[in-house]
């Protein structure tokens, strides 16, 4: 039987890096399904849709996602940086909100999640795209924190930021994704919560690894 890992939880608290080592150590696969988020957000703002507009299935089928061998695809090519930039995440966001765009990507979640032994990464796995999971994990940690680390991140990959707006940005995305009606950003009932602030990575595995017992 394959195993099923979900992680949850708001923007900067660690998920990616910690999902993607955790896959690593294991041998799972490995699935960013905000990236999935940031992908259309992208498109539909490119295209001057608004998340108030209607938005319907063939629009979303437009943009040709694809998922190969652990990259992201569309409108035929691989999808890079430009879908981790403060506004990538901001429209993402924004759209994340629009029932059509939460149908179709849910789904196009749910059947790569059946691939195998995976980790999944998110902010509504333990809750809607494997509630099933064998192992849900929710990383949480203050936002001071939080927008400290995508500021690093993002200055790394020579973007040129400041850490107020990354900040105020965590502030707004805390909102709107935790207030939306669909799928608000909340631990599952069965989640493992674990508080990130003070903990290095190598520490956040350490502890999810007790948990998963694999
Ligand atoms: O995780 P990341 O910052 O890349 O996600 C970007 C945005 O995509 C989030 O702020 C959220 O609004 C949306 N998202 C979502 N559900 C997910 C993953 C991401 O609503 N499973």
């Amino acid at each position: 039987m394959s195993c099923k890992i979900a992680i949850d939880g708001p923007a900067g608290s660690g998920k990616t890096t910690v999902a993607k080592k955790l896959a690593e150590k294991l041998g799972y696969y490995y699935l960013d399904t905000g990236a999935m988020y940031r992908i259309v957000g992208l498109y539909l703002h490119s295209k001057g849709i608004t998340p108030e507009d209607e938005i319907t299935l063939s629009m979303l089928e437009d943009i040709d996602l694809k998922f190969i061998e652990g990259k992201f695809f569309f409108l035929g090519k691989e999808a890079g940086d430009e879908i981790r930039t403060p506004d990538a995440g901001k429209y993402a966001s924004l759209y994340a909100r629009h029932p059509v765009v939460r149908k179709y990507l849910t789904s196009l979640q749910k059947k790569i999640a059946q691939s195998g032994n995976i980790v999944v990464e998110g902010r509504d796995i333990g809750t809607v795209v494997i509630p099933d999971a064998e192992v849900k994990i929710f990383l949480e940690a203050s936002p001071e924190a939080r927008a400290r680390r995508r500021f690093e991140e993002l200055k790394a990959k020579g973007l040129n930021v400041e850490y107020s707006e990354i900040l105020n940005e965590i502030l707004l995305r805390d909102k709107q994704d935790s207030e939306r009606d669909i799928a608000p950003l909340k631990p599952a009932e069965d989640a493992f919560i674990i508080d990130t602030t003070n903990l290095s990575v190598s520490e956040v595995i350490e502890k999810i690894l007790e948990v998963v017992k694999i």
